[in-house]
């Protein structure tokens, strides 16, 4: 009997191989001829940039609910420090203005766009320029004072790591260090600080394939995004990441009536997560959990006692950056918890 129900099995197995193999091929055509599933309507160059944060600076750019836009961005630096520069020629720069610091491509205003809106920016693609840098900025994280040191990189945008010294390699992983939309208010504000529009949030998280989420403050939302990295720890301690000019594409959606969001939230394909920022890093970590309990409670029908728990079950505090005067923590949950849902 054994031996019998065996070969049966092994009969029908090797029937239905070739359907299975079939069907993969169908899926991978399918897939080739889609495409990337979408098409870029505008481009900006890595010129049309502004380098604060305001609800009166001018859009580069009008676009429609849905637009996809390709951005070029520079550097942080804004060009001042160069390919192959030393530590001691960047300190012997007379005209160094750090004022310059984090040229964003944009603004682009969003048609339809209005405060109590979220503003969603999928990131379609997250690419590096040729080359980077790297500095120790003393005295914005540890209090020993180093002696200064200015790396930079060459790079290509396949790359997948770079070599820091002999064997030891860093894997690169690029997202866009400053992505934000305009504050209600008249005033310039630096770009340094993250705050409820976004703005330098430095979280490697936020990579090719992410999608954001950010609270509409102003008519047209207009959005910014620049600062690119080629790679970073969670809290880019000593003031800056691998610094790239870059490329990205991103699409716009304005959504009417979203959950009630104080500042950005983000998904991936396996998690959720809600950011929020403070002056200290316990005070960012309890905002975080407390946006991530008013998510849990409005998007998955919990008390907020119930989505307490689950935070503490299944919630993930993470440091993004500890370096940028407002300190920002967030907080991940695993989406594979909801599946039952679906
Ligand atoms: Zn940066």
């Amino acid at each position: 009997m054994k031996k019998q129900s065996l070969i049966i099995y092994s009969v029908s197995l090797l029937l239905i191989i070739p359907f299975i193999l079939s069907s993969c091929t169908v899926e991978e055509q399918k897939e080739e001829d889609a495409g990337p599933g979408y098409t870029i309507d505008h481009s900006l160059s890595r010129d049309q940039t502004h380098n604060k944060f305001s609800s009166q600076i001018e859009p580069v750019l009008t676009v429609d609910d849905g637009a996809v836009i390709e951005v070029y961005t520079e550097e942080a630096a804004d060009e001042q420090i160069s390919p192959g520069m030393t530590a001691a020629e960047f300190a012997a720069l007379e005209d160094y203005d750090p004022g310059l610091v984090h040229p964003l491509t944009g603004p682009v205003f969003v048609r339809g766009a209005m405060p109590g809106d979220i503003l969603q920016v999928k990131l379609h693609v997250v690419e590096i320029g040729e080359w980077g840098w790297t500095r120790i900025v003393n005295g914005i994280f540890l209090e020993e004072e180093f002696e200064p040191l200015l790396r930079t990189w060459e790079l290509s945008k396949d790359m997948q790591s770079v070599q820091f010294s002999e064997g030891i390699n860093v894997p690169l992983n690029p997202f866009a260090g400053v992505m934000g939309v305009a504050p209600d208010t008249e005033e310039m504000l630096s770009t340094i600080p993250p705050r409820a529009n976004g703005g330098n949030m430095d979280d490697p998280n936020m990579t090719e394939g992410t999608v954001l989420y950010f609270p509409v403050f102003v008519e047209g939302a207009l959005f910014s995004i620049g600062d690119m990295h080629a790679a970073q720890g969670a809290g880019e301690v000593c003031g800056t990441a691998i610094e790239v000019p870059g490329r990205v594409v991103y699409e716009l959606k304005v959504i009417k009536d979203g959950h009630d969001m104080k500042e950005p939230q983000y998904e991936t394909a396996t998690t959720y997560a809600v950011t929020a920022v403070a002056p200290t890093l316990d005070e960012a970590a309890r905002k975080a959990n407390t946006y991530m309990i008013d998510y849990l409670e409005e998007g998955h029908g919990l008390s907020r006692s119930e989505a307490f728990m689950l935070t503490s079950l299944t919630g993930d505090l993470r440091i993004a950056e500890v370096v940028d005067q407002n300190m920002m923590v967030t907080m991940h949950i695993d989406k594979g918890i909801f599946a039952r849902r679906n």
